[in-house]
């Protein structure tokens, strides 16, 4: 991993400690050209898991307001077949949502064999905005990392591969941010007063995430954290991190994908010699 940082599974590194400002020393055209190369990589792999249908992909995206999950996930689009491709934006749960156990309505849109999804938020606000403005008691929060890492022991179990990156901004880059949605009219549909008042509970979000990172940040499901204020370097490491997933099972998908290809063109062949067609 070169450009974004994998948190250690029980690690000391703390999200305090990372430089959103990062930029792995590139210049804006030498991660463009990266870019361009990642991106075809994933595109030939994601184009792999459809084919073969072995594993799905689940990618989770956290971050804080103006973080640039939709950023992201707009860029990931372009190298994924929309057909098999979902994504799942995470809101305030619905009231019967709140009736029923916190991973209800997530475990529905895990992706099937062959698909991707991409979570815009996720579970892990049960133990983000959930514990920050204390949603709900701690005793309640607190049992959630290991139904989280259970669950996602679940998926894994189960063939689908999972990705978690956090964009990570500075306050700074956020105000900016902020501040040109206000400027921008193209923009103003993203105005909303509640990212400021988020914005007050920045050290206990920073603090959240790290008690994230701690406990659910796993050998099989690590957490990613990116380094976000360069948009450029954002897509870049997001890139990397989905790449560096997929690539382990390239060959196995090449192999059974050939293995499948042998065994229906013998069929094909052995139908044509029954009814001599050609
Ligand atoms: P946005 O992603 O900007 O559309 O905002 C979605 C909002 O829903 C954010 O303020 C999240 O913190 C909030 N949200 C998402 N999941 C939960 C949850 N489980 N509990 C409470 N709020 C949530
Ligand atoms: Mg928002």
């Amino acid at each position: 991993m070169e450009y974004a940082i994998r948190m250690k599974p029980g690690g000391s590194r703390r999200l305090e400690d990372i430089d959103p400002d990062s930029h792995g020393g590139l210049s804006r055209e030498e991660a463009a050209r990266l870019t361009e190369h990642l991106g075809e990589r994933v595109a030939d792999l994601a184009d792999l898991l459809f084919a073969a249908s072995k594993h799905s992909l689940l990618v989770v995206i956290q971050g804080r307001d103006t973080a640039g999950k939709d950023g992201i996930i707009r860029r990931l689009l372009g190298y994924v077949n929309a057909q098999s491709c979902r994504v799942v934006p995470f809101k305030t749960p619905t009231t019967p949502e709140l009736e029923h156990d916190f991973l209800w309505r997530v475990h529905v849109h895990a992706p099937a064999r062959g698909d991707i999804a991409l979570f815009n938020r996720s579970h892990y606000e049960d133990v983000l905005v959930v514990r920050v403005r204390k949603l709900v008691p701690k005793a309640v929060w607190e049992r959630r990392y290991d139904h989280i890492n259970a669950f996602e022991n679940l998926l894994l179990d189960s063939d689908t591969l999972i990705v978690k990156m956090m964009l990570h901004i500075s306050k700074d880059e956020q105000k900016e941010r902020l501040l040109d949605r206000e400027r921008e009219p193209e923009k103003a549909w993203k105005l909303n007063l509640g990212d400021w008042k988020e914005r007050e509970y920045w050290d206990s979000y920073t603090e959240a995430y790290n008690e994230v990172f701690r406990r659910c940040s796993t050998e099989r499901a690590p957490w990613y954290v990116i380094p976000s204020n360069h948009k450029w370097f954002r897509d870049l490491a997001a890139l990397e991190c989905i790449a560096a997933t997929l690539e382990p099972h390239r060959s196995a998908w090449m192999e059974y994908l050939s293995d499948l290809g042998a065994a229906r063109r013998s069929e094909i062949e052995a139908f044509r010699d029954a009814h001599r067609t050609v």
